[in-house]
């Protein structure tokens, strides 16, 4: 073992020239070692376990965890998961490293998915902010925090589009928009990866879950999933494509099947699209079990055979099922699996390993100093303060009552989650320290002078604990004993902040829901307090879009303020006070009803007429509800108002090669600054397929003084136009179409073009 990784090290010194800015030293070294690997040396490398053993301590452990480590010690263990912190992976590497005949240094694995220890809104609110130097920055951190504590991978960004607030993962992703969630994959796989693998502060990114696990059946997780290829490329793939065209390192595979194929044991998706359409020269790893799923999937008879699908599918490593570790050197040996497919794989695995820098130091992410100075740094925590105020959307504000004056008056903090300081942190929290968030009564106390009166009843628990598995039976559906004390605290307050929504751990993997409104006992405790007072401010922290019922209609101010993060209560006294003016715009519909799930505003118009007025027989309708959502994707108030203008164009008619200009005038017609999120939506009136209503193609942030104007420009060309075509491809079709700039995927300007038929043959 010595003479060879001596060997390696005098071939490819500590060099510039095989650093990770170098892909052709990274090449050299990986097909070197390559040569050297024993067949189960290679397959070693594809195999992650995850830490659930004690690798750094005494070995108590059971048999099977006895196993697993002795595996890393003889280089069978390619990565690990759940192994965190300077020292601890500091202890595990040294075990591969130094025991095991190569030396290899592992890959360690984590779902840093919106912070490490400093908690960044959770990715769906943050989603809200559509401020993409601002989520590239929480990615950064969160890769900086992470990095110094160890690691070398997050599994993030999850890129699943999803159109079911039943879901519980809707979460963890950026909504139902294909180009939202595009960009915003791309912004998260810079933040996370940086300008250079390399770098001691950056981690390598995932995009998840590959493909359509987004679209599990009623909203269910882990569900079947049935999904046209229409659907699958025009609304699932985009931003998988953008997180490859960013540089992607990894992708995850996903728990469900599509056309009756398990992801895992998908070629078209993993050889076909992703390696080959693409060009992703990155690893694909299972998600966990996934290939071990292919047997109660039912579609392999053991684990052998689950191997042998996943890895002919271009699954490169096998997170937690062992069918790789345990299988593949005979699949090989029998002549079933060519040797050339493990190849192909280790040598993606390698790549990333030589890209980190790790084979020139296995221990270079493990310094605890650095761990130490950089967790949950005041410069960290004061950009999580800055994202989460610009994640918060102001859904109502009837009458102007916000912003709250911090300079007299009294305030009733009220509700089951005023005074938490743990749902704030959200669900997939990493290494967030238990209760460490700053509660919203905690912001509140801060940002109030002494001449505001703060008085707090929480009025109702909501009946969940931290780290609790979802579970209706824990929910407080029936204790109303602090209610007499909230009510009397609203009765006095000249103005009442609740604070109610859903537990951290009620959204998530594996929390999916038939009901998405509030739980237990919380409508109850609103309606009284509404009673005796009518200026209530509801701050709804939830992980979903949730459906308001009468709350929409009866409170006269309501403030969307997901799970924030580390800094929720200080972000959201920013804006209920007015020291920021709220400029969040929804990444998701909230829905009237759950029945109209699923729900999104890029939908298809049908051979009926549009659904106007609703109760007409013959439209697509339903005879007990509108088809609107409550809240539309992209809608969001602030504290001033802005009016546009009507929107022209620079041509009538463009051509394939053109650009066409598509202007607007916003001004602010109010009496702040604020910031708006102009949006860019087209739609393609006659296509070979049917096409969206509308699709957001485009939108820009901008600031505005009160009264000032802006003329702001979108540019359009036949690339933005394209789709997947009834020809199957990737291109977009001459003829008319319209333009619409708003506030909102509702409230719309419009204006028209053609695109020209294109010289030489026509597409499609
Ligand atoms: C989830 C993945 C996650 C993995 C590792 C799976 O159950 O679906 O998103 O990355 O676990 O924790």
């Amino acid at each position: 073992k010595t003479t060879i990784a001596l060997l390696l090290f005098f071939v490819f010194p500590i060099a510039p020239h095989v650093r990770a800015g170098n892909p052709g030293g990274d090449a050299m070294r990986v097909e070197t070692l390559l040569k050297n690997m024993t067949l189960e040396e290679k397959i070693g490398q594809l195999n992650q376990y995850s830490n659930t053993f004690d690798v750094t301590g005494p070995a108590q452990t059971e048999a099977a965890d006895r196993q697993r480590l002795q595996r890393v010690r003889d280089g069978l263990v390619g990565s690990l998961l759940n192994v965190c912190g300077a020292e601890e992976t500091r202890k595990a590497q040294r075990l591969a490293v130094e025991h095991s005949r190569l030396g290899i240094p592992m890959l360690f694995a984590f779902d840093v998915i919106h912070g490490y220890r400093t908690m960044f809104p959770i990715p769906l609110g943050e989603a809200a902010s559509w401020d993409l130097a601002a989520i590239e920055l929480s990615a950064r951190i969160a890769a900086t925090e992470a990095a110094a504590a160890g690691l070398h991978w997050t599994f993030a960004p999850m890129v699943d589009v999803t159109r079911d607030a039943r879901w519980g993962r809707v979460m963890e992703g950026a909504g139902e928009d294909p180009y939202l969630h595009a960009v915003i994959a791309a912004a998260r796989v810079r933040g996370f990866q940086g300008e250079d693998l390399e770098a001691t502060d950056t981690v390598a990114a995932c995009a998840k879950h590959f493909a359509a696990y987004g679209f599990a059946e009623a909203g269910r997780d882990y569900n079947t999933v049935d999904i046209s290829e229409h659907t699958l490329r025009n609304a699932v793939l985009p931003p998988f494509q953008a997180a490859v065209e960013a540089g992607v390192a990894t992708v995850m595979n996903s728990f469900n099947d599509i056309d009756g194929v398990p992801t895992t044991a998908s070629e078209l998706l993993q050889r076909g699209i992703l390696k080959g359409e693409w060009g992703f020269q990155g690893f694909v790893i299972s998600d966990w079990n996934s290939i071990g799923e292919l047997v109660p999937h039912g579609v392999a008879v053991d684990l052998r055979q689950a191997a042998l699908l996943a890895m002919t599918a271009g699954s490169d490593m096998d997170m937690e099922s062992s069918a790789y570790v345990n299988h593949l050197v005979d699949l090989v040996r029998s002549g079933v699996v060519p040797e050339a497919l493990i190849d192909d794989a280790v040598r993606r695995v390698l790549t990333l390993k030589s890209r980190l820098g790790l084979f020139e130091d296995p221990y270079r992410y493990c310094d605890a100093q650095r761990e130490k100075k950089l967790l949950f740094s005041p410069k960290h925590r004061a950009a999580a303060r800055d994202v989460a105020r610009k994640s918060i959307v102001l859904l109502e504000n009837r009458n102007h009552l916000l912003p709250l004056d911090k300079t007299k008056g009294s305030i009733a903090v009220i509700g089951p989650l005023a005074a938490d300081k743990d749902v704030p942190l959200g669900n997939w929290r990493a290494k967030a320290i238990a209760g460490s968030a700053v509660s919203l009564l905690e912001g509140i106390q801060a940002a109030v002078g002494d001449g505001v009166a703060v008085r707090h009843a929480q009025g109702a628990p909501l009946g969940l604990g931290p780290g609790n598995f979802m579970n209706e039976m824990v929910l407080n559906h029936g204790d109303r004993s602090g209610f007499a004390q909230a009510i009397e605290a609203a009765r006095q307050a000249e103005t009442v902040v609740m604070a109610i929504g859903e537990e951290a751990f009620q959204t998530g993997e594996g929390r999916s829901q038939v009901d998405i409104r509030l739980k237990g006992v919380q409508m109850d405790l609103l309606k009284a307090v509404l009673e005796v007072n009518p200026r209530v401010v509801v701050v709804l922290m939830n992980g979903r879009p949730l459906v308001l019922d009468w709350m929409a209609d009866k409170v006269p101010a309501i403030v969307e303020a997901w799970h924030l993060g580390s800094e929720a209560g200080h972000a959201i006294a920013d804006v209920l006070f007015g020291d920021y003016n709220p400029s969040g715009k929804l990444p998701m519909s909230f829905p009237r009803h759950v029945g109209q799930l699923p729900l999104y505003y890029n939908h298809k118009k049908t051979g009926r007429p549009d659904p106007l007025p609703d109760d007409m027989v013959f439209w697509s309708h339903y005879t007990d509800e509108r088809n609107t959502p409550r809240y539309p994707f992209g809608y969001g108030l602030s504290y001033t108002t802005f009016s546009y203008s009507q929107v022209t164009v620079s041509a009538a008619e463009i051509g394939f090669a053109d650009e066409l200009r598509v202007h607007t005038t916003v001004t602010n017609t109010g009496a702040r600054a604020g910031t708006e999120i102009v949006q860019l939506y087209v739609r393609d009136l006659v296509g070979s397929v049917t096409r969206p209503v509308r699709e957001l193609k485009g939108f820009q942030k901008v600031r505005l003084a009160p009264g000032a104007s802006r003329k702001v420009t979108f540019t359009l060309d036949a690339k933005a136009l394209a789709f997947y075509t009834r020809g199957k491809k990737w291109q977009a079709e001459p003829g008319e179409f319209l333009v619409f700039v708003g506030p909102n995927s509702r409230d719309l300007r419009e204006a028209r073009f053609t695109l020209r038929e294109p010289h030489g043959p026509k597409p499609g």
